[in-house]
């Protein structure tokens, strides 16, 4: 399998080559060439498989240049009951992802926030740590993932590439702006090739030290300065399998569709679900969820593309989902002009001068309705009454992320036909967002056993001015 940019970049290069790079180099993002197709007859038999057979099955389409066996081994090391331990009581912890009807056959919820830092981005983060693993073992090399972080993402490389000899990690994050649980989840972490450094500032200050050390190629190169964001192709081929495993988990023979509704920011798990899609997964439909940053939502209403500036980005209770302006969404794009580079490179050429691109009157927003997409927008009260309505109905305490994928999915229900049931996926657990529960039920939210009492551990954390010159020293000092 080759890839190929969304802008047009001649190479055509396999996937270990993109796996510990970032964007191509023309700055476009990477996609298959074509993307694979299921058969029915696979589709049936993949019916049946664990979560890490499927995992196997589904990424070997994607991934052809690491041998079969050791793609096997690691799929196998990966998706375990013992990484992605924290499931709800009842719930069966060898599916990985469990699934439960909250309407049986109507309104079902895919939990993907079992893994060690209790969010949907463990999922593809921890086979990116092993992937990364095998592929410095075998070329002898070492990478300095820098990254910068508001929560989720931070944790979910971290406690990914923990402990892995050839990776080191640099995470950036506000300084004193998360929550005390994601705090916790980070700086307790005492493995000598983990490096928090905090920044007295912003999530957008972190995030521009960020890409001016990666604009600086020579510190770039000298440094072996990698990156593990959600832009990267790996991260969502993981995100395919369980679009599959959430269907066989609702269906019971491969004649029926579903519909997906996911909360979404940078469009990266969703857009996983338009690649299973194209696969042959009979998916219905794909709506997606947003906050009151409702920049996706716009667009799909109205064709109307306008990323936010940081000072119109809103600060809200689902923080994972503060995103103004989504990196995966230029993949979807690409799909929608019919892969024409040309056209989607002049689009992103002014987003990337901080513009807005309108494709209303064009024959693509024509198209748009052939992609089976939808959009919604949940806001803080919206929150809190679905929180509240979920748990008071079916005894179940959803996080503020998956409250604006409920909020969403039941103003679309009724528009689908009556035999398609409507998954909502589960992005993170409630345990992250003590204030919001506290707010919504009046109590806090229970903690996974093994996790109580993190926020009274030792924190290592070096706090620093946003000053890139500052940071460069500080990562050249142990690289
Ligand atoms: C990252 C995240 C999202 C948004 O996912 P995208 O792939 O960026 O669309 C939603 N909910 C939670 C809890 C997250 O951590």
């Amino acid at each position: 399998m080759k890839y190929l940019s969304t802008r047009g970049h001649a190479a055509r290069p396999e996937f270990c080559d993109i796996l510990l790079g970032g964007l191509a180099p023309d700055g476009g993002l990477y996609l298959p060439e074509s993307i694979p197709t299921v058969s029915s007859a696979e589709l049936e038999a993949w019916r049946h498989l664990s979560y890490a057979e499927l995992a196997f099955e589904i990424l070997s389409k994607f991934i052809t240049d690491i041998p079969v066996g050791d793609l096997r081994d690691i799929c196998d090391r990966t998706y375990t009951a013992d990484v992605y331990r924290h499931v709800r009581a009842g719930d069966d912890a060898a599916r990985i992802v469990p699934f439960r009807w909250l309407e049986p056959g109507k309104l079902g919820l895919l939990a993907l926030s079992n893994g060690p830092t209790l969010a949907f981005k463990d999922m593809a983060m921890q086979l990116l740590g092993n992937l990364f693993e095998y592929v410095l073992d075998k070329r002898g090399e070492t990478i300095n993932i820098l990254g910068a972080t508001s929560g989720d993402t931070g944790s979910a490389a971290e406690y990914a590439m923990r402990g892995k000899p050839r990776i080191k990690v640099f995470m950036l994050s506000p300084h004193g702006k998360m929550s005390a649980f994601q705090r916790a989840q980070m700086y307790s972490l005492t493995d000598d090739n983990i490096f928090n450094i905090a920044i007295t500032g912003m999530f957008d200050d972190a995030q521009d030290i960020v890409k001016a050390v990666s604009n600086d190629a020579a510190f770039k190169a000298r440094h072996h300065i990698g990156a593990a964001n959600s832009i990267n192709w790996a991260r969502q081929a993981a995100q395919v399998v369980y679009y599959f495993y959430g269907y066989f988990a609702a269906t019971s023979s491969n004649a029926q569709r579903v519909a997906f509704c996911v909360p979404s920011g940078n469009f990266a798990n969703i857009f996983a679900g338009q690649i299973a899609r194209r696969m042959g997964l009979p998916v219905e439909r794909l709506i997606a969820a947003t906050n009151e940053n409702d920049v996706l939502d716009e667009f799909f209403r109205t064709g109307v593309y306008r990323p936010r500036k940081a000072s119109e980005t809103y600060v809200t209770s689902s923080p994972s989902m503060d995103i103004s302006k989504a990196s995966n969404f230029e993949r979807f794009v690409f799909e929608l002009v019919g892969r024409d580079s040309a056209v989607l490179a002049g689009l992103w050429k002014e987003v990337d001068a901080g513009g807005v691109f309108d494709l209303s009157r064009t024959p693509f927003f024509v198209r748009l309705p052939e992609f089976r997409f939808a959009s919604g927008r949940s806001a803080h009260a919206d929150r809190l009454e679905m929180i509240r309505d979920v748990h008071a109905r079916y005894a179940v305490t959803i996080d503020p992320h998956t409250a604006d994928g409920m909020k969403v999915a039941r103003q679309h229900a009724d528009s689908l036909p009556a035999d398609v049931p409507l998954l909502v996926l589960e992005t993170a657990q409630a345990a992250k967002f003590a204030e919001t529960i506290r707010e919504a039920l009046g109590r806090d939210p229970e903690i996974p056993a093994d996790l109580q009492g993190l926020e009274v551990l030792p924190q290592r954390v070096e706090v620093m001015p946003p000053d890139v010159e500052a940071v460069k020293a500080f990562i050249a000092a142990r690289t």
